[in-house]
């Protein structure tokens, strides 16, 4: 598929706009006024006509053609890649029949804008009207969304603007599973490293305890990921997590969790062990019920051993436990999704995030190049079934996400039953509050205190190279430094 633009360079949008129709799709781009291509094109055109400007596009896709045009004052002040992205919505949408369900809206965090026109007065109504008006989205989702956001409004409200979050990452896990598209190795080829790699994380978490004390910054939440921070054993996470509390005052935090993440990591001696340290929420993930997907996926794990790891949980008492699932592995189908969710509601857990699948690479979904996605897909499917079920059996949705080349456009969401949601994920979705954060692979975010100013700071990837590049590492984090120095 070649795409074509005239007059503008809406690239990152465009394509984005053409992946909701035919997600598998290798694009070519050229700048040209003209259509001079013989496979399937979207051509995207802004043009000045006069007093105007006219905004075209034109698509074929294997012979199937649509066009839409708009013409608008030249000066008026309209934003021509939203609209030129709606045109080709609209285009995409008579050649394949296909109304994805989330509009044009391709961004990460669409219950941010519902929190938006909430701020500024707007009704459930008049929200609901601008979604549908301005991206098509569709009533099913502005709902989830909107109710989404009605639960987080009441705890986005208890955030002290000088408080901060610590996000801590363990970049290592016992197998790659196929699909993993975090920075993550396997213990096996990272034995040699992780001593040295605990030594260095403390002196980050020791580093960052000064940086937060001297800007007058209290942690609020901590959150240990990944990886699998559980990959880890018992003295590892210990010496680790007492780094934290000897560097920070933890005697005001609010919420504590440990991503034990996979079944086959977890003992009883460790998550006494993360408990005894302040640990108040676990994640323990299933992503499936369903032996034969979990060795599709390579987890290495059995659902039997999910079950002993949530029982341990259960019985060493955590505040809470979250489970996460995924809609759209290979080889899983409708039912045997629908099974895993009603097992886990058996089960009751606190939390449950599903999750739609994430491909890296566009290529590795099931569909041939070019293909449009199916209207009644069976990851479709699945997320209606979580969508349904879920309300009904006192779980509903806090926080709502979306990420590059899901299966779908869809989305993933953390279900919690009432009282029970994780603040840290609020947090970081919504971008309301600062987390700094320690480790390889992990970026801090800047939360200015009034909440308009955003600043990214990265670590280094790689362990190996977070290892090397420690102190070039830490002289960046200064940064942070900076960024609130221009609150006075
Ligand atoms: S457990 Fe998570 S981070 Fe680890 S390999 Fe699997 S998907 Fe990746």
């Amino acid at each position: 598929m070649t795409l074509i633009f005239s007059g503008n360079d809406y690239k990152y949008e465009i394509e984005g706009i053409m992946k909701l129709f035919i997600p598998a799709s290798r694009f070519k781009y050229i700048y040209s006024d003209s259509i001079d291509v013989s496979d399937s094109y979207a051509f995207v055109c802004s043009a000045l006509d006069g007093e105007n400007t006219r905004l075209s596009v034109k698509a074929d896709l294997y012979g199937k053609k649509a066009e839409r045009e708009l013409v608008v004052g030249k000066d008026d002040s309209v934003d021509e890649e939203l609209i030129l992205s709606k045109l080709l919505y609209q285009a995409m949408s008579e050649i394949t029949g296909i109304k994805p369900k989330w509009g044009v809206m391709t961004g990460v965090r669409p219950v941010k804008r519902v929190n938006k026109y909430i701020d500024k007065g707007l009704s459930y109504d008049e929200i609901r009207e601008l979604f549908s008006k301005e991206f098509y989205c569709s009533d099913e989702k502005f709902d989830i969304a909107y109710k989404t956001a009605a639960v987080q409004r009441k705890l986005m409200q208890t955030v002290d603007k000088r408080s901060f979050s610590l996000y801590v990452s363990i970049p290592f896990c016992p197998t790659r599973c196929s699909y993993c598209s975090f920075i993550s190795q396997t213990i096996s080829s990272a034995k040699k490293l992780i001593p040295e790699y605990i030594d260095r994380l403390c002196d980050e978490i020791r580093f960052t305890g000064q940086l937060a004390g001297s800007l007058g910054l209290a942690l609020d939440t901590v959150y240990f990921g990944g990886g699998t921070p559980t990959s880890l054993d018992a003295s590892g996470l210990a010496r680790i997590m007492k780094a934290v509390s000897e560097s920070f005052d933890v005697s005001k935090v609010r919420e504590y969790t440990v991503e034990a993440g996979r079944a086959d990591t977890i003992t009883e001696e460790k998550l006494r062990t993360v408990k005894a340290n302040g640990c108040t929420r676990v994640s323990v993930n299933p992503q499936t019920l369903n032996n034969s997907v979990l060795e599709a996926i390579g987890r290495r794990h059995t659902v039997e051993q999910f079950y002993d790891a949530f029982d341990i949980a259960a019985k060493i008492g955590f505040e809470h436990i979250n489970t996460d699932i995924i809609a759209g592995l290979p080889t899983d189908t409708p039912d045997s999704f629908y099974s895993t969710l009603d097992g886990l509601i058996r089960l009751g857990p606190d939390n449950i995030t599903v999750h739609t699948l994430s491909i890296k690479r566009a290529a590795d979904l099931n569909h041939a190049e070019d293909k449009p996605i199916v209207l009644k897909s069976p990851t479709g499917l699945m997320i209606d079934y979580a969508s349904d079920i879920l309300p009904i059996n006192n779980y509903q949705p806090y926080y709502l996400y979306r990420q590059k080349n899901m299966l779908e456009n869809l989305e993933n969401i953390g279900w919690s039953k009432p009282g029970c949601e994780s603040l840290y994920n609020i947090f970081i979705m919504e971008e309301i509050q600062t987390i700094l954060a320690v480790g390889a692979g992990a970026s801090s975010k800047l939360v200015d205190l009034e909440g308009k100013r955003l600043q990214r700071v990265f670590n280094y990837k790689h362990p190996l190279e977070y290892i090397k590049h420690f102190d070039l590492m830490l002289e960046k984090k200064k940064e942070t430094v900076d960024f609130y120095a221009e609150e006075k």
